[in-house]
């Protein structure tokens, strides 16, 4: 079993929460007494970090959000004097400005053995070959997947991102087994090896960690199918650490949380309240390990869920679902979670590609109703009407078999939605609540 930190990837889950607890108590010692952010708050609550008696007193701790960071921004939430920060990175801020995150020398080397976690669990070892398809600069991917990779002793090539073409050479030339990219990018990589004909199984591929943007089975599925190779998922949060919160066993069956470095709780997204075990809602991560950087109960945005379940790979620690949306995208309609990436596996299972598309949601009397307008592409453009009925018919099945909300699909001509800078609008409110 290729098992990275068998000490701490298959601990007893007692002495895994007495682990998480001491370090909590290090963690609230440390952002109480050096990030004035914190040490407010706590005032506020009147709480001191000996308060902390259970893991379950956590939720005592009031949320760190996005725009805690922003306000703090560069350095205030750091916990650490720059003199002791070997590493800045920051992650993206399209609207304001980006968010400033440091590393101790320890931080970088917990990151690399947690990274080397995910990486081990999907097969990669010293033999391989790793090409890093992620972009190098302020982002943590590249860099994360790097120090892991060099940490189980594989050998690196830092291709970054783009140059699709140049891509593949290296692929067939140096004999490349690991690819590292976003699913989408491998998707384009397998199309672009079509389109130079160029048989994806002649390459030596064996293994992909794919990444940065939430992804459907059924695009794993054509990943692996098309590029001949194992796909795993792995989950990462810049403001938290980068790639290496969690990753994905060969059992593909949720990713592990390394909770003795994090601390995951499930949350609603609306009141705050920590729901049950194995609700779907808000991602929240208290970091354990972090020196320069720490975070407590960090709202992630990301919506999942948690499973406690024994994993067959032998890992006692907790697997999270693949990501199905954002807090800041997700509709409720007639009281259900609706989140566009279900519409959007839908339509992608259905057409074999992805479309461009548009949700709307309108209230029509009493009732919501949801509409899905699909541009038609060439390929589905070109099919008889009968089968473009039948395409219609498919996609508004899915939807409905994954939300269990009635929906009217429909076909549009080609680039007539409307677009923002170029991009679709992706969701339509029309309701006045
Ligand atoms: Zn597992």
């Amino acid at each position: 079993m290729n098992i990275w930190d068998q000490a701490h990837e298959c601990m007893v889950r007692e002495e895994l929460e007495q682990l998480q607890l001491e370090r909590l108590q290090a963690t609230l010692n440390r952002v109480h007494k050096n990030v004035t952010f914190y040490r407010n708050k706590f005032n506020e609550l009147g709480f001191i970090p000996e308060d902390i008696r259970s893991r379950a007193d956590l939720t005592k701790l009031p949320f760190t959000s996005k725009e805690d960071l922003r306000v703090n921004y560069p350095y205030g939430m750091f916990a650490v004097p720059l003199r002791e920060v070997v590493r800045i990175h920051s992650s993206s801020g399209t609207t304001s400005k980006p968010i400033v995150v440091g590393y101790t020398k320890n931080d970088i080397r917990i990151w690399s053995n947690l990274v080397a976690r995910f990486m081990m669990a999907a097969g990669v070892t010293h033999d391989d070959l790793v090409q890093i398809a992620f972009s190098y600069g302020l982002f943590t991917g590249a860099f994360g997947l790097h120090y892991g990779a060099e940490a189980i002793g594989a050998s690196v090539i830092p291709m970054g991102t783009g140059n699709t073409e140049k891509q593949i050479m290296i692929m067939q030339d140096y004999k490349t087994t690991v690819l590292v990219s976003t699913p989408s990018y491998a998707l384009a990589l397998a199309l672009r090896m079509e389109q130079m004909g160029i048989d994806p199984k002649s390459l030596s591929l064996r293994i992909g960690l794919f990444g940065g943007e939430p992804w459907s089975e059924k695009m794993r599925q054509d990943i692996e199918t098309k590029l001949g190779l194992s796909a795993t998922d792995n989950y990462g949060v810049s403001e938290v650490i980068g790639p290496g919160v969690a990753g994905e066993c060969q059992c593909k069956n949720g990713m592990h949380i390394y909770e003795d470095a994090f601390i995951p709780e499930i949350i609603d997204p609306k009141s705050g309240n920590v729901l049950p075990r194995g609700s779907v809602g808000e991602l929240v991560l208290t970091t354990l390990t972090k020196e320069a950087f720490p975070m407590i109960r960090y709202r992630t945005r990301d919506i999942t869920s948690l499973d406690y379940s024994q994993c067959e790979c032998g890992r006692t620690l907790v697997r999270m679902k693949k990501i199905t949306g954002r807090t800041d995208d997700m509709l409720i309609i007639r009281g259900v979670n609706v989140f566009p990436s279900q519409i959007e596996e839908a339509i992608y299972s259905a057409a074999k590609s992805s479309a461009p598309y548009q949700i709307v949601v309108e209230r029509k009397g009493a009732m919501d109703s949801l509409d899905v307008i699909i541009e038609v592409t060439g390929e589905i453009f070109s099919l008889e009407l009968q089968k473009q009925r039948s395409f219609l018919e498919t996609v508004k099945k899915r939807i409905i078999s994954v939300t269990g909300i009635d929906v009217s699909v429909k076909l549009v001509e080609a680039k007539s939605l409307p677009r923002e800078g170029g991009k679709i609008v992706r969701v339509v409110d029309k309701r006045q609540m």
